[in-house]
Order: structure tokens, then C-alpha cells, then sequence
């Protein structure tokens, strides 16, 4: 049911911004999608619905920064769950040849309902894999109904991959598609789906999928095309030393530098993992204000790397945080990524390197401007009614309550929301994902990946 309006009342505590304190005892009123009042004694209007915020911490939905919501029907395969990244792509890439609409659609639904029930409340997906058997498919519009049943803020990119092994890449032929092939849908596909308002609902966002699997023709058209529309341009880049020595053995370029010669920097390009940039190249993102998807678990399951965080926000980089794929996380637990993004951290720099009010910053704010969305990211009145609720009144959280916004981050032993908002409306409602069935979805979701495997057992 659609919600005229909700009066979210006396909250135990509530983040409105990382950098203020938090407030205890208010209400808050949200109307038309956005935080309308926040104070104490508000008066609901007919027709709201009350939510008592007596037990909650309420802080802005987190903004998942990358992800592959494919992978979900690959999670942990025993026959990659201890290898690095080339040699897990090149097996994975047998599977992935696969998937269909159906695929996608379910493994959306499947992602997206585990990010909403972790307080994520708006995400990207980097989609690249377009076997040949889809020819003519709009898998793209698959991942958006799946986002329009489950009300989740969505901003996929239109991946791709145009590099095959025959030419020096990575990926089989069955998954790459031709460079004019890649363009066409992406065009199609922003004209039919982007929306340029700050706090649409749909976002386009042009997305190469990396250096080992797209040429670099495809890499400086897509992001002349994204430039043209004024989409966001999105790539994996620096995500292990592999990468760099095979982008220096077939162009004899660093990887940042690749990227600058195809015009794939800026203030309008995120690129995901960015761990091994060095001294130089980090004041080189800072000088063109290019974004940073952090990915903390994926790069600790591959062994990648750490990323250089504390360095990154200290040069006035925006740094966003991300799940990453289901193959190499392998959840979509947006709170535990918020919680490892600052335990590794601490790994690299020291106890004091992140704070929790940094990650919250991070997982929100940041990653909403990451994505080119406006006034998404705080609960200031104006900004966008996108927050997450999380019950602190169990065991997890007893003896934290000193500072129970950021006991979500050192405590807790599930992160399923109380509440989820989104776009003002109620989208997880006593932990539980609205308009959908989750066992059953589990279900679905177990059949086709069976379906999945079973034909890289068959075929090959
Ligand atoms: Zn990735």
C-alpha cells in the first residue's frame, strides 16, 4: 500500500548528518518523498502512518556504490572460493555465458532485496555480461522492474565487454559484443530509462567493464556517449597487480593512464576497488575530482589488496563504499560492508584512521553524489525520505548505548533493518521485504542457479 505520509515518532536516535550530533526524542515527518519536519511534538496529518521510533537508531539509507547482481546465482562456488581474481573470472565466465532475462530479473530481486534489508536504499549494479543468446533482450529493463517492484532508488549502468581472449582479453567470445552493438543499447537504453532529476528514482550510468575486457575504442565512444547525455561513467580499475601488468604489457600505460587516454576521467567517472594507484595518480583523482568505489570484502575474499582510504578522503577524494558482486563477497549486507570498510581501515592506518561517522558519511552522502544524485544522503528537511531503521533494543546492541548510531557499526549480529524508507514510502516493514515473497524468491532463485550450473556441467 502506498503511503500518504509517515510520522516516524520519538526517535531513540537519529543521524540527520554525520557531522552533527545525533538527536534524541524527535519526530519526523516525511510527505511527498522527502523529510518534511524533524522536531518534537509534530502532529501527523490524516492519513499517516504512525511508526514508533522509541527502540530505533535511525540513519540516511546507504547508497551501495557497486555491484553485480548476477553473481548472487554464484555465490560461493566451491571451485573458485579460494582463487584470485583472473583465475575466478575465467571460470566464472563459463557459468555467466548462461544467464538469461530471467536470470537477471530474479537475481535483481534476489540482490536488492538483501541490500534494502541491510538499510541500502538506492544502488547501481554494473551489469556487463550480454551473452549472444540475449541478443535483442532488454535485460536493463528487467533489472528496473525488479527495482520498481521492490521501490529501491536505482542507477544500473549499461556494462560491457568487447575484448575477447581472441584479442588479447579475458572474456570467451560468447559473452563480448561488438563495440557498435554496445553503443546502440547504451544509447537506447538512456533515452528510454535516465531520468537527469537529482533525486529520480532511475539513473543510467555508462559502464566499460575494465581494462582486461573492453577495447579501448569501446572505453573513449562510451564515454563520449555518456558525456553527450550526461550520464555518470563508471569502470573497474586498479583492483589488483594483475591488471596493471597486464595493462602495461599490451599498452605500455599504467592503468589510470589508459583511462586518461580514453577520456575516462573526471568529476562524472567512479571506478570501483582503486587500490593500487600510486603517490602521483591519487592527487591525479583529486585534481579531476574522479570517485572512488571502495569494496572492502570483496578485496579481502580475492586477497586484492586495501585500498588507500584515509589517504583518499585526506586529498579531498569522494570515496563511496560497495558490496561488489555476489561472487566475491558473497552477500549484499550493505551494514556489514559499512563495518568492514572501517575494521580495514584500521588494518592499514592504525585505530584511529576512520571513524564510524566517516563510513556513514561514506556509505551515504558520498555515494549519493557518486551517482549524481542531489539531496540524497542526509535527513535534512528537503532531502530525500530515504533512511534506515535499526531496532537497538536486543541483545546485539545491549551495553552500546553510549552511541547507538555508531553500534550499528561496532555491534550487531544481524543487520536486517527494522525499517526501510525509501522515497518516502515503507519498502522493509518489521524486517521484512514488502510485495515480495522471500521464500519463495530463495527458491526461484536456488532453481536457476541450479539451471546455471547444471549447463556449464553439460556443455561446457
Ligand atoms: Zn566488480
Amino acid at each position: 500500500m502506498k503511503e500518504k505520509g509517515i510520522l516516524l515518532k520519538n526517535i531513540y536516535a537519529l543521524m540527520t548528518d554525520p557531522a552533527k550530533e545525533a538527536l534524541s526524542g524527535v519526530d519526523m515527518l516525511i510527505k511527498d518523498g522527502k523529510v518534511s519536519k524533524i522536531g518534537k511534538g509534530l502532529q501527523k496529518e490524516e492519513g499517516f502512518r504512525v511508526i514508533d521510533g522509541s527502540n530505533l537508531a535511525v540513519v540516511p539509507g546507504f547508497v551501495n556504490t557497486h555491484h553485480h547482481f548476477y553473481q548472487t546465482l554464484t555465490r560461493n562456488l566451491p571451485q573458485v572460493q579460494n582463487a584470485k581474481l583472473f583465475d575466478w573470472l575465467v571460470y566464472l565466465y563459463e557459468v555467466w555465458k548462461y544467464i538469461d532475462e530471467e536470470a537477471v530479473y530474479y537475481s535483481s530481486l534476489l540482490a536488492m532485496t538483501e541490500l534494502l534489508k541491510t538499510g541500502c536504499t538506492c544502488s547501481t549494479d554494473h551489469h556487463y555480461v550480454f551473452p549472444q543468446s540475449c541478443e535483442g533482450h532488454d535485460l536493463t529493463g528487467a533489472q528496473f522492474k525488479a527495482a520498481d517492484r521492490l521501490g529501491m532508488r536505482f542507477s544500473p549502468t549499461r556494462g560491457s565487454m568487447s575484448l575477447s581472449k581472441k584479442d588479447g582479453g579475458l572474456p570467451p567470445d560468447t559473452v563480448v559484443q561488438s563495440e557498435e552493438k554496445i553503443l546502440e543499447d547504451s544509447e537506447r537504453v538512456i533515452k528510454l530509462y535516465h531520468d537527469p532529476d537529482p533525486m529520480a528514482m532511475h539513473k543510467i550510468v555508462l559502464a566499460p567493464c575494465s581494462p582486461f575486457s573492453v577495447t579501448k575504442k569501446c572505453m573513449l565512444e562510451s564515454s563520449r556517449l555518456a558525456r553527450k547525455y550526461g550520464v555518470r561513467i563508471h569502470t573497474h580499475l586498479c583492483e589488483t597487480i594483475d591488471e596493471e601488468n597486464q595493462c602495461k604489457a599490451m599498452y605500455g600505460l599504467r592503468p589510470l593512464e589508459l583511462m586518461q587516454e580514453c577520456e575516462m576521467i573526471g568529476s562524472d567517472v567512479f571506478y570501483a576497488h582503486g587500490i593500487w594507484f600510486n603517490d602521483e595518480e591519487l592527487k591525479t583523482l583529486a585534481k579531476t575530482g574522479s570517485h572512488i568505489a571502495h569494496c572492502p570484502s570483496s578485496n579481502m575474499r580475492l586477497g586484492s589488496g586495501i585500498c588507500r582510504t584515509r589517504e583518499m578522503l585526506d586529498l579531498g577524494i569522494n570515496v563511496g563504499i560497495a558490496v561488489d558482486g555476489s561472487a566475491s563477497n558473497d552477500s549484499s549486507d550493505m551494514l556489514a560492508e559499512m563495518r568492514n570498510a572501517l575494521l580495514l581501515g584500521r588494518v592499514k592506518y592504525g585505530s584511529q584512521a576512520l571513524t564510524a561517522r566517516d563510513v556513514f558519511k561514506m556509505g551515504s552522502e558520498n555515494g549519493a553524489k557518486m551517482l549524481n544524485f542531489g539531496n540524497v544522503g542526509r535527513l535534512e528537511e528537503g532531502w530525500a525520505a530515504d533512511l534506515a531503521c535499526f531496532d537497538v533494543s536486543g541483545i546485539a546492541y545491549a551495553g552500546s548505548h553510549s552511541d547507538p548510531i555508531a553500534a550499528l557499526l561496532f555491534c550487531g549480529c544481524d543487520h536486517t533493518a527494522k525499517y526501510t524508507i525509501v522515497n518516502g514510502q515503507v519498502v522493509v516493514d518489521d524486517r521484512r521485504v514488502v510485495g515480495i515473497d522471500e521464500e519463495e524468491l530463495a527458491k526461484k532463485a536456488n532453481e536457476i542457479s541450479a539451471g546455471l550450473l547444471e549447463k556449464r556441467r553439460i556443455y561446457g
